[in-house]
């Protein structure tokens, strides 16, 4: 009690500015502390990333995530709601089981893409093939016919399964350099291999399906250990399985040297027809300009090749503990407070998207929105978004952060303008002053993003403590701040290659109906 006397005796005695700024270091203070001590961050990302799973728009668990999104918020006494901005074409991912059965036995590590056809139940087995080295695309019309029956193997075989920075460690200087060479010959030749056939990737899996292939086989790796991207399958009948490298190189070879491996397939899914999709909204109403918005944002959906841990559960629970935190430490905030989590933004933003077309009145009063959606990892970079006062009011909401939660931050001011990427863009499109909370890597790129090693294990707790700590007072600052953020925008720069003048990103429409063509 006597401390909290002090304080009061002293800000009695202060002048007006540093009487908000000790103000200021208790509310500080009093987030980190909330932080620490009552931290939800290990179940939020329980109950999402392993209770739940993955979230694929217009899944099942999808819609499973935004009412446990709005069950976590009312039980935080948060009002929260889900808006719908469109629909899009369900499908419910059932078991994959991929085995080898000739020359020899083996389980293979591999699974069906989003929106897979199913196998009827029942498991495919048949030779496999490789896409031909072709001439011309008269040649593969011709080539064609021989896929009937088999599984068609549509992907490079990678020269090596080790990642560049163990070569980098361990090999000689020389076979690195060898690798490399042989690696980006083989991919360009297997590029052109693609573009000789005279289609692209989604009409040559057409052409195989409807020559009557038993399914597609590919193996797309995400350059480190054990890991590949999991995005869609581009059939309608057959299915198409993603397998690892290591088992993709093993029938790939036992192909090519004639010994005919031969392979079982099952793809249990469902397709549950045209299914709503929704954002997840939540707001603390501001007190003494209810009209005026400081928003918190991060993507909801994620692919479904493993549970979106990090794209996007990390960036998920960082905006639901500082909304959490803020409601208790900050209850009435002069501005309202506002949170969005976004479906649909794998498919291109379509979620914020909507909600910026949805709601001008919003839009037209936000004071500022922070975004995170690049992993786990604690915040490296913040960039003005182009807006040429942004240094003015993000630098002095960032100064009231404890230099312990911004150690390795680097700023860009005035920055640019983001064109896609992530939900930030569809707010910066229409003038809003939509900050980009960027992340240190972690390997981001190769081992979690759209990969099936997207898990629980690779999320690095106290980095996103870090972050929920640092969005609760970059919000709180936002909501206190005695004036409106000024949209000003820079001239950009003219492009470099083109020499045309640099052009501001423009508002774009969602899909609102996704999946169907
Ligand atoms: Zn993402």
């Amino acid at each position: 009690m006597r401390n909290v006397i002090t304080v009061l005796c002293i800000v009695f005695l202060m002048p007006a500015t540093s009487i908000s700024q000790s103000k200021d270091s208790l509310m500080v203070a009093a987030i980190i502390k909330e932080a620490g001590e009552n931290s939800a961050l290990k179940n939020l990302a329980h109950d999402l990333f392993d209770g739940i799973g993955p979230r694929l728009v217009g899944s099942p668990k999808m819609q499973q995530a935004h009412d446990w999104a709005v069950a976590k918020y009312n039980s935080w006494d948060i009002l929260s709601r889900n808006e719908k901005w469109g629909e899009w074409r369900g499908w419910e991912r059932g078991i994959t089981h991929i085995d080898m059965l000739q020359p020899w036995v083996k389980s293979l590590e591999g699974t069906q893409l989003a929106w897979c056809p199913n196998t009827g139940g029942k498991s495919v087995t048949a030779e496999l093939i490789i896409l031909p080295d072709v001439k011309d695309s008269l040649a593969f019309v011709q080539w064609l016919p021989n896929v009937k029956g088999k599984f068609v193997m549509i992907s490079m075989m990678q020269p090596t399964g080790r990642p560049d920075y163990n070569w980098k460690e361990f090999g000689t200087v020389e076979s690195f350099e060898k690798m490399k060479k042989e690696r980006t010959e083989l991919t360009d030749a297997w590029r052109k291999r693609i573009t000789k056939t005279g289609l692209n990737n989604k009409n040559l899996a057409l052409a195989i399906e409807k020559a009557g292939a038993a399914g597609i086989v590919g193996s797309n790796w995400s350059a480190g250990f054990g890991v590949n991207k999991i995005f869609n399958a581009n059939t309608t009948k057959i299915p198409t399985v993603d397998i690892a490298l290591e088992d993709y190189g093993l029938l790939y070879r036992l192909v090519e040297s004639g010994k005919n491996p031969k392979i079982s397939v099952r793809a249990d899914s469902k397709e549950t027809g045209m299914q709503p999709t929704y954002n997840t909204i939540a707001e603390i109403k501001g007190t003494e300009k209810p009209d005026e918005y400081v928003m918190l944002s991060a993507h909801f959906d994620s692919w479904d090749g493993a549970t979106g841990a990090t794209d996007n559960g990390t960036g998920t629970i960082v905006m639901m503990e500082a909304m959490r935190i803020l409601r208790k430490v900050y209850p009435d905030p002069k501005r309202t407070i506002l949170v969005g989590h976004w479906g649909s933004e794998e498919q291109g933003l379509n979620g914020s998207r909507g909600f910026v077309e949805d709601h001008p009145d919003i839009i037209k009063n936000m004071q500022a929105l922070f975004n995170q959606d690049n992993g786990t990892g604690r915040v490296a970079t913040i960039g003005g978004a182009g807006f040429l006062h942004s240094y003015d009011y993000v630098g002095r909401w960032l100064a009231r952060v404890p230099a312990n939660y911004k150690r390795e931050l680097e700023t860009r001011f005035p920055g640019s303008p983001a064109g896609g990427g992530s939900d930030n863009a569809s707010f910066v499109a229409a003038g809003v002053p939509a900050f980009s909370l960027s992340s240190n890597s972690w390997l981001y790129g190769s081992y979690t993003w759209h990969t099936n090693r997207d898990t629980y294990d690779k999320v690095v707790f106290d980095d996103v403590q870090n972050n929920a700590i640092l969005t609760a007072i970059l919000v709180y600052m936002a909501c206190e701040d005695p004036a409106k953020t000024q949209r000003d925008k820079i001239v950009l720069p003219a492009n470099s290659r083109t020499g045309e003048p640099g052009k501001w990103p423009e508002q774009r429409s969602p899909t609102r109906k996704g999946g169907v063509d």
